[in-house]
């Protein structure tokens, strides 16, 4: 494409207002937004005032002069239409392992009779081994049935007590359908648990229509909450009261400030949470919330479409001759928002691309990954990107010998 072309696309781009709401270092262009979202303006200044008027002034107060109790749900209610969820269906508090760890705990104790686990070999490692995790400790025998991504529909059948999933692959992008094998799942009387770490703010997530029995996801991917930020989870309002929480904690209890001896869970998704919220967690993720307030849904999705398929196009042009090969689905509606492609010697690739400020990520065993947040990604900084790995292929600036040495970190 000329340079002509992609300024129009930027020019056209409905949500090209929203890149003013970030705080981007200069000479950088950041494609690893799906990792660690970058720093929205809103955050700082919010941090500030619970640092220094909230804490510092309220101290104890705060909790309740300035609601911190309410933040997981409040900030719960805020992530919910980004997923298709009700009001007080979803909460933000602990991280996404850990809530993955609440749900699959859950999710197995609704079908007690049933003993397998479904998943697949593109789930995030962490969910595997929250997985095998559960299953050791119930120690009544679950099996964790793991399977290629296409393979997972043909592997429902009545044993299966849940299936756990990553919706959008964190290494290729692929994307699986979501309603349809939770379609699947219900129709053999299991039930789903969707990770939505690479859904929430890359394109609208339908866990209502999708009939989802448990989300969980990020807040410092696409939400950009920060680093670390606290993650969400999200249970279908139908099963929710009946769950009796493995996790018990005084923040789900019916009346935390009783200080009863006996735990009685309270009533909807708050049960989902456990200890006190981390109140200045919750606040940079409340604050960088504002910068999806009348944000078209559909808007991000079509320019995730239009931002991968303008890289991988760029990039098969320019870069063909270094051994590339797209790793992602090539059609956008398979995708996520995010592109890969296996490269030869692809860690001290990306090490050079970064050092040339081109920021992706790498993740074993060959693939290079570039994210594309759509709030703050221009097509300008997708087609300059390709401009850049083609010249760090082509004048070899990965050969570096401190390149090829692996930080802990990638
Ligand atoms: C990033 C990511 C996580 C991270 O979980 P944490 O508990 O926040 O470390 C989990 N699942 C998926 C699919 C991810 O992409």
């Amino acid at each position: 494409m000329t340079d002509a072309d992609i300024a129009a696309l930027d020019a056209a781009d409905p949500l090209a207002d929203r890149r003013a709401l970030f705080d981007l270092p200069d000479g950088v262009i950041y494609l690893d937004g799906n990792s660690l979202g970058a720093l929205p303006r809103s955050v700082a200044a919010r941090l500030r005032g619970v640092v220094s008027d909230q804490w510092g002034e309220q101290l104890i107060r705060g909790w309740n002069d300035s609601a911190w109790i309410d933040l997981p749900a409040r900030v719960g209610d805020r992530i919910a239409p980004l997923i298709g969820a009700p009001p007080g269906s979803t909460v933000a508090c602990d991280s996404t392992s850990l809530n993955m760890m609440k749900a699959l705990t859950a999710a197995l104790a609704l079908r007690p009779e049933r003993g397998v686990i479904l998943s697949d070999s593109g789930n995030f490692p962490t969910d595997l081994y929250v997985a095998q995790g559960v299953a050791a400790m119930l120690d009544r025998g679950h099996d964790l049935r793991v399977v290629l991504p296409d393979e997972v529909s043909g592997a429902i059948d009545e044993s299966i007590a849940v299936l756990m999933l990553t919706e959008v692959d964190y290494r290729t992008g692929g994307r699986h359908d979501m309603p349809a094998l939770t379609k699947r799942a219900h129709a053999a009387g299991a039930l789903s648990i969707w990770d939505l770490a690479h859904s929430a703010g890359a394109f609208p997530v339908d866990v209502t229509g999708g009939r989802a029995d448990f989300a969980v996801g990020c807040g410092y991917k696409y939400l950009n909450g920060g680093p670390g930020a606290p993650a969400f989870i999200y249970v279908r309002p139908d099963r929710v009261n009946a769950i009796a929480p493995a996790h018990a904690g005084w923040m789900g209890h019916a009346a935390p400030f009783a200080f009863e001896q006996d735990y009685r869970p309270v009533d909807g998704a708050l049960r989902m949470t456990v200890g006190t919220p981390p109140v200045l967690g919750l606040a940079a993720l409340d604050a960088a919330l504002d910068a999806w307030d009348g944000v078209d849904l559909r808007a991000v999705a079509a320019k995730a479409a239009a931002l991968g398929d303008l890289f991988i196009a760029e990039v098969e042009a320019r870069c063909d001759a270094f051994g590339l090969k797209l790793a992602s689905p090539r059609d956008a509606h398979a995708r996520g928002s995010q592109v890969s492609f296996h490269c030869p010697e692809g860690y001290a690739v990306m090490r050079a691309l970064i050092a040339e400020g081109v920021i992706g990520d790498f993740r074993e065993p060959d693939i290079i990954r570039f994210g594309f947040a759509p709030l703050y990604i221009r097509y300008a900084d997708v087609a300059d990107a390709a401009r850049i790995l083609e010249r760090a292929l082509r004048n070899e600036l990965w050969r570096k010998p401190e390149y090829a040495v692996r930080a802990k970190v990638t």
